[in-house]
């Protein structure tokens, strides 16, 4: 208890205006149960000493650390393009923060109970759904890729209702910050621009002190979200990620992936996919993320207009497809494993990734079969309608200037051997619905380390099963 106690400090978004969070307590889950801890991110956060059950108490509500108070984050924000006024943590609560050396990490719990923003809502999240933010959370890192991740999952007894009944849990998570696109949406909406200019101050105060030194430190805050998110997308899209439910109330203004729902890797190529049975329209289809990014960059661009004028603006968001198309070229280009310039290689790309759509070919193992026809000068069986392309692509590689050991290199290290497939997840889930989580750690020690060969776990890697089409992914969660 002494560690987290000296080292967990009150939130300092406590110590804005009343209108941007409430106080609140968790409503323990009955008989709580440790399904998974998190070690290395414990010891990253310095907590590796501490007792996991006394980490497990504290998140659940049980035990309370003396001189902290829970908080409720107040927001609203575009749902699938609509504005919805009122939001807010319905069902989690920012416990508080972990300073570790200048960083600040935010203890947000999931899944504590009902608060002030419930609405109709339970507080609740199922086992399920928490597992799935676990895992992805790791995946996401391992991959190198900004996330929140959590520190731990526990479970329950207790039961909650979805389309059916399901047992509750909760995730303990740690991110750079749970404000959100939809944070300033809020106070913008409801007409209270000194809320939205406090809020604007804050976050420079705390993660953006650089922006004091430029002539409109509100301009600099905007262009550091617009640029960090369209960089963030392009990282998504280069791994197939789908996050599912890109709504403004679930954009981080610090560029990390948040608020894990009906997410997916791409198995088979298909630009059109979409991995949210409840997403009718395909508006957060895989080809549409990166312009879902620049909408809602406007939307918050638009919060900000009596803070920065209006051609200021219009620069700034034009660095969106700027920074989302230069970012997304070069991860393309690393994935290839070219570091020199070439006027063709944007062709080299588009083709490849035409092959792959038109003949279906999985996202993840594509890219990493690709060092093998630079290593071994073969494609791998499934491979024949790379044929001629991968011809095009060896010339391409005479003209690089490393050596092809660390060309390959380069490759393996960029393309991901494992990648955390909605059947993988789902066995988990099954698994640890009757008890046992030996399948957590199988993943666990795959998503961390997904660039590297793991024969013992070679299956894996392989192709999703024909079922896996069938997992339908809602909100519901
Ligand atoms: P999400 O789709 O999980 O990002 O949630 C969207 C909004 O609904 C947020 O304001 C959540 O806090 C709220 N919410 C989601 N599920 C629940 C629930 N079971 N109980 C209360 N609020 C919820
Ligand atoms: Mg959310």
């Amino acid at each position: 208890m002494e560690i987290i106690k000296n080292n967990l400090k009150q939130h300092s978004y406590s110590s804005l205006s009343n209108e941007f969070y409430s106080e609140q307590l968790q409503q323990p889950l009955n008989d709580p149960y440790l399904i998974h801890v998190n070690k290395s991110l414990l010891s990253e956060l310095g907590l590796s000493k501490e007792s996991h059950e006394v980490l497990m108490n504290i998140f659940n509500g049980n035990v309370q650390i003396p001189g902290i108070q829970g908080i409720s984050m107040n927001y609203a924000g575009h749902q699938f393009g609509q504005y919805v006024q009122q939001l807010g943590d319905g069902r989690g609560i920012l416990l508080g923060e972990l300073k570790i050396k200048d960083e600040f990490f935010d203890i947000h719990i999931k899944g504590s109970g009902k608060t002030t923003y419930s609405r109709f809502g339970d507080g609740r999240a199922v086992l399920r759904s928490s597992l799935r933010e676990y895992l992805c959370g790791e995946a996401m890192n391992g991959l190198g890729i900004s996330s929140s991740r959590s520190l731990m999952i526990f479970g329950s007894h207790d039961m909650v209702y979805r389309e059916k009944s399901e047992p509750a849990a909760m995730i303990a998570r740690t991110a750079k910050t749970h404000i959100r696109f939809g944070s300033f949406e809020k106070f913008f909406h409801d007409g209270l621009l000194d809320r939205h200019k406090e809020l604007s101050d804050y976050v420079i105060y705390k993660y953006l002190p650089k922006a004091n030194k430029y002539k409109n430190k509100y301009s600099y805050l905007l262009e550091s979200i617009v640029t960090k998110t369209a960089s963030l997308i392009a990282n998504w899209q280069s791994v197939g990620f789908c996050h599912g439910v890109m709504n403004t109330d679930n954009m981080s203004i610090l560029g990390e992936t948040i608020d894990y729902g009906p997410y997916g890797f791409i198995d088979k190529f298909n630009p059109a996919h979409v991995c949210n049975l409840s997403d009718s329209s395909g508006r957060y289809s895989y080809q549409n993320q990166p312009y879902i990014g620049k909408w809602n960059c406007s939307a918050l661009a638009h919060t900000f207009g009596h803070l920065i004028d209006k051609e200021e603006i219009g620069r700034i968001m034009s660095l969106y497809e700027d920074v989302y198309g230069k970012t997304l070229f070069n991860l393309y280009k690393a994935k290839l494993g070219l570091k020199k310039k070439d006027n063709g290689d944007e062709l080299l790309i588009q083709e490849l990734l035409n092959i792959m759509e038109v003949e279906k070919l999985d996202f993840t193992r594509t890219f990493r079969s690709l060092s093998n026809i630079i290593k071994n000068n073969h494609l791998v069986k499934t491979d024949k309608s790379l044929k001629s392309w991968s011809e095009k692509f060896q010339q391409r590689h005479q003209h690089e200037s490393d050596d092809e050991d660390s060309r390959v290199k380069q490759m393996n290290q960029t393309n991901p051997k494992f990648i955390l497939r909605n059947y993988l997840v789902q066995n988990a889930i099954d698994k640890a619905e009757e008890g046992s989580y030996t399948e957590i750690d199988n993943l666990m020690e795959l998503i961390t380390k997904p660039f590297n060969e793991n024969l013992k776990y070679e299956k894996y890697a392989e192709e999703s099963p024909d079922w896996a089409a069938d997992i339908g992914l809602s909100c519901s969660s």
